[in-house]
């Protein structure tokens, strides 16, 4: 049966019975390089296709003849071998860890690179605020790097269009890339409310590096910010300008904060902990428009009043960068609707990060994960498969963690699931909270707030965040968590949760250092 499906990995017959190689190369030194081998087995596409070809369910497989046989082997060749001419379409995460992996696999092709801007990280731009880095700090792949990986780079440029049926990018200056196969990793834009005076003189968004160094020059000491938005990215910055200003006031049209992070009680909690920091907060508050009054924004309230400042950041929300693919036989959904190997309907054209619908962990179903985590291991899928492996992409899970001003705040996968069993854990008075989702006995989904000053606080995030990772029945446990939901380090070390993630890796074999 394997020989009809040629993209079945052949190694699994030869795995060693009770560790997968991931696991033995973690298990003994000296086992590792025999681990190494198979792992490297297990990705391999069979050599050489078997003489029959794909039968109907119930019809028995029919016997290829020669001619056939040497034409399907020839396919089967080509369909093996790496593509010669790979373009990557954006510097972020996901691009820069699909090419790091494509060399890091092996893959010889030429690799074109073009992107709006030069490699950096986002999610440090709130270091870069805070003062704690420089900008330098937040790029990611060097020149050296670049060239040492042999990638044609084309930064400043942007990508306008796709020709699929000729496998061409065209670029905003009119130029064509051909392609033999494409990734699409665009990333998201900073979305602002259609208000008027949205782009006046001091409203700022935060997303890019160059937003990062406006608002950065905006904020001086004893300055009054308004955040336009409550939500996972304004907490992010809102450490960084509550060190920097002189007053933060935070206006959310929504009834509370945080509302697609975490639920009301910890919403709550949350509040707490920023007023009594001196934040403002004006949750439930709508934005009308917004006017300059000597020179500097004034904000229009719905309801009446408003309020003066000195800078306005607008955290409302973000969009994928997809509207260059109009036009384009790219099925597009929320973000571009991919497979297990993250293929678009358009079986050479990739997506990964933030532009990508691809599979939750978490129930299968495919949605767009914009997080860093998700980010990185879209690309990496992505460069092997483009080096010519067949891996398979598990899931991504959702998380969202920020810290504020001394507080941990975090939700894990299915953490709002109304038909989840909940257990919540609730100790106002130490500010912390914990809420944990189960579906029978496995733990789909969890919050957690706490300070960071208690050291279980760091503890537990990362073993909430592996618990509902690994997925394990947690049988007895359960009932353990509704008695003392504030100890988490039991079910995970019973649950051997450890045990049980540790043979999963992303590419299915272990992964070289990011530097090499
Ligand atoms: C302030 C901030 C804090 C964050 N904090 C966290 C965090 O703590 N944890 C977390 O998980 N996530 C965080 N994120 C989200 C995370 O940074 C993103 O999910 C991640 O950057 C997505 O990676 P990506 O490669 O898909 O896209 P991006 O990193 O956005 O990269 C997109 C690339 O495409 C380029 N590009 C865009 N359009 C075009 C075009 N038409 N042609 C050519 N190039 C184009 C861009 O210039 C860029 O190089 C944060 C984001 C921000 C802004």
């Amino acid at each position: 049966m394997a020989a009809t499906r040629p993209a079945k990995r052949p190694a699994r017959a030869a795995k060693p019975k009770g560790k997968s190689p991931a696991r033995k190369a973690h298990a003994k030194p000296a086992a590792r390089s025999a681990a190494k081998a198979m792992a490297k087995a297990s990705l391999k596409r069979p050599k050489a296709a078997a003489k029959v070809i794909a039968k109907r369910p119930g019809k028995p497989a029919k016997p290829l003849t020669k001619a056939a046989a040497k034409a399907a082997a020839k396919g089967q060749a080509k369909a093996a071998r790496p593509a010669r001419r790979h373009v990557i379409v954006g510097a972020g995460t996901a691009g820069i860890n699909a090419i790091r992996t494509l060399r890091q696999l092996g893959g010889t092709g030429e690799i074109t690179l073009v992107a709006a801007e030069r490699p950096y990280s986002r999610m440090v731009l709130p270091y870069y605020l805070d003062g704690s880095i420089g900008a330098a700090h937040a790029g990611t792949a060097s020149p050296t790097h670049l060239e040492r990986w042999g990638v044609k780079a084309l930064f400043g440029r942007r990508a306008a269009g796709l020709d699929t049926a000729a496998g061409k990018l065209k670029l905003d200056n009119g130029d064509e890339v051909p392609y033999d196969d494409l990734l699409i990793a665009t990333g998201s834009s900073a979305a602002r409310p259609p208000v008027p005076g949205a782009d006046a003189p001091g409203v700022h968004s935060f997303w890019t590096l160059a937003d990062a160094e406006g608002l950065s020059r905006a904020i001086a000491p004893n300055s009054h910010v308004v955040m336009v938005g409550a939500g996972f990215i304004a907490f992010t910055i809102l450490g960084g300008i509550m060190q920097r200003a002189g007053r933060v006031t935070i206006v959310e049209v929504a009834s509370r904060i945080l509302p697609r992070m975490i639920d009301d009680a910890g919403a709550a909690l949350v509040g707490q902990w920023l007023q009594a920091k001196g934040v403002t907060l004006r949750a439930g508050t709508t934005l009308q428009s917004i006017q300059s009054k000597g020179g500097k924004p004034s904000l229009a309230l719905a309801g009446g009043g408003t309020l003066d400042c000195d800078a306005v950041v607008m955290a409302t929300g973000i969009r994928p960068n997809l509207e260059w693919l109009k036009g384009s036989p790219v099925q597009v959904n929320h973000g571009i609707v991919v497979d297990d190997r993250l293929r678009s309907s358009v079986p050479n054209v990739y997506a990964a990060g933030d532009v990508a619908e691809a599979k939750n962990l978490i129930g299968g179903a495919r949605e767009v994960h914009a997080i860093e985590p998700t980010a990185m291991d879209h690309g990496r899928v992505v460069g092997a498969n483009m080096a010519g492996k067949d891996v398979r992409y598990a899931g991504s899970l959702l998380m969202n963690i920020v810290s504020v001003a001394g507080l941990d705040i975090a939700s894990f996968g299915a953490w709002d699931d109304p038909q989840a069993e909940v257990i919540t854990g609730h100790a106002p008075a130490r500010h912390a909270y914990r809420k944990y989702l189960f579906r029978g006995e496995r733990l789909v989904g969890a919050i957690l707030v706490s300070p960071n000053a208690e050291t279980w606080s760091g503890n537990d995030l990362g073993m909430l965040k592996g618990l509902v990772q690994a997925g394990r029945p947690l049988g007895a446990w359960k009932a353990w968590l509704r008695q003392n939901p504030f100890d988490i380090k039991k079910p995970y070390l019973a649950g051997r949760t450890v045990s049980a993630l540790l043979p999963h890796t992303t590419l299915g074999q272990a992964s070289p250092s990011p530097r090499e």
